[in-house]
């Protein structure tokens, strides 16, 4: 083993092979490509089958049989203009990671004669064998069916590996009895609860909110290291972290990773999974290096909660293999090393109207805003009550090994809002709300140079420690590994 390290830093000190990453010049230019959006739908159904589709990724109605073969036969036209020879419905079964099973387009009809066929009952249900997939013992082991249904609100995407290229159908994973076997189908009926509490209590502001979704924006961290030295480590190799070994002299104690340049070669293997990514429409926005020493983050631009945990979901497959590419490897687990800071996924979420509000977005006077204050209690109210629910939510061996070693939040829930907000809570439970002061613009005051702009101040300063922070105009839960 001792030999292998040492291999292992003298190639890297010889290594002269730097992978060629082809960014292009604008990002708009690629992004989404591989990705069946409205526009390709478009482009390649005929009205009817458009309207379907586009109402029920709007509105949830369903696609009847007749029109499903007419978005199946669009799709496969698409696909196959980009090189697409197989498809495959592709799930998130409760291992943490994403499944898929290929088939080919291609068959053979009665006489033998080869097609290439890819019709609406392929596109909107499959039958894998669940057997092999974890139920969390609701199940005997002799249960074996499982179906994978279509969820047509995120849109197919084409997996391009190596040379290979394949249609991926995001799906739903349940049981022969029923029982959800992934994260998507609880995901999806949680959505249309919300939805479906959430549009009556807007009526009693706006009779115009038809629907109401949540909104997240996640965060992923991740280590990065050379896959020749990660090589010579098989606890690395087995469980993706160190399990014994010694603490390097230099952790974090100089505080100097944090928001440093960026290595050549890291930096070289960020711009080459954000461009994979940008082609399978991830809006990522933001790269820097994190607290520890080879720690990293990248975060994207909100989106649809469902659509957004299909992106996480799909971007840690996609670091993983052009990790690969990049002789790194990149680590994913919540506390790959002992003594210097874990990966966490901080969840940024809130709640928007199909009439562009966002609800949990207080304005400029909070106090008289009355549908942010009707949601935002609530919200609160429902932390309270529900604690258990997101402390299990988050409970496992790993991430429950990082909170608390070295991580900020505690692992007991609890929510911070801040010095104003709590200051407008009181005022309205006291009834002192006409003597309030509604806060104007504050201005940060800094006596140097006059080039420097003067600085507007946020309501709420950021609270590290709180695992349920509200950040502006959202709430941030940090306990997620
Ligand atoms: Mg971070």
């Amino acid at each position: 083993m001792q030999s292998l390290r040492f291999k292992a830093i003298d190639n890297l000190t010889s290594a002269k092979d730097e992978v060629t990453v082809n960014s292009p010049a604008k990002i708009t230019a690629i992004f989404g490509e591989n990705v069946f959006t409205l526009q390709a739908a478009r482009e390649h159904l005929s009205d009817d089958a458009f309207k379907s589709l586009n109402s029920s990724i709007k509105s949830g109605q369903k696609i009847d049989r007749s029109l499903a073969n007419q978005v199946a036969a669009g799709m496969r036209h698409w696909a196959q203009s980009k090189g697409v020879t197989h498809y495959t419905h592709w799930f998130q079964p409760l291992t943490g990671t994403s499944a898929e099973k290929h088939d080919s387009f291609f068959t053979l009809k009665s006489d033998g004669s080869p097609i290439e066929e890819f019709d609406g009952n392929a596109l909107t249900q499959q039958e894998p064998d669940a057997s092999s997939f974890p139920s969390g013992g609701i199940r005997a082991t002799f249960e074996a069916r499982g179906y994978t249904a279509w969820d047509p609100t995120s849109p197919a995407f084409i997996m391009n590996i190596g040379q290979g290229h394949t249609l991926c159908i995001p799906t739903i994973f349940v049981s022969y009895t029923g029982e959800c076997l992934d994260y998507k189908a609880p995901l999806l009926k949680s959505i249309e609860a919300l939805n479906k509490a959430a549009v009556d209590v807007c009526h009693f502001f706006d009779k115009n909110v038809g629907k109401v979704t949540a909104t997240l924006g996640w965060e992923q961290e991740y280590f990065v290291i050379d896959e020749g030295l990660a090589n010579a480590r098989p606890d690395i190799i087995m469980t993706g972290r160190t399990v014994f070994g010694h603490s390097p002299a230099k952790g974090q104690q100089l505080e100097d990773h944090y928001f440093g340049s960026i290595p050549e070669r890291v930096y070289a293997f960020m711009r080459d999974f954000e461009h994979e990514s940008y082609k399978l429409g991830i809006p990522l926005r933001t790269r820097h290096n994190e607290v520890a020493p080879a720690q990293f983050e990248c975060a994207p631009i909100f989106e649809e909660l469902n659509l957004a945990v299909d992106h996480n979901t799909l971007l840690m497959d996609v670091m993983a293999r052009v990790a690969k590419r990049h002789r790194l490897r990149v680590l994913l687990h919540e506390k790959p090393f002992a003594g210097i800071n874990g990966s966490g996924k901080h969840n940024n979420w809130s709640m928007a109207t199909d009439t562009g509000v966002n609800l949990l977005a207080p304005g400029k006077t909070p106090k008289t805003n009355f549908m942010f204050l009707a949601f935002f209690v609530n919200t609160i109210k429902a932390v309270h009550d529900h604690a258990d629910l997101l402390r299990a939510a988050i409970a496992s061996a790993g991430n429950d090994h990082r909170l608390g070693a070295n991580e900020a939040p505690p692992a007991i829930i609890s929510a911070y809002i801040g010095r104003y907000l709590s200051k407008v809570l009181d005022a309205v439970e006291s009834r002192v709300g006409d003597k309030f002061d509604e806060q104007d613009e504050v201005m940060l005051k800094l006596d140097i140079h006059k080039n420097i702009p003067e600085l507007l101040l946020d309501n709420t300063d950021r609270n590290r420690t709180s695992p349920f922070a509200f950040t502006g105009n959202k709430f941030e839960f940090r306990h997620h590994g």
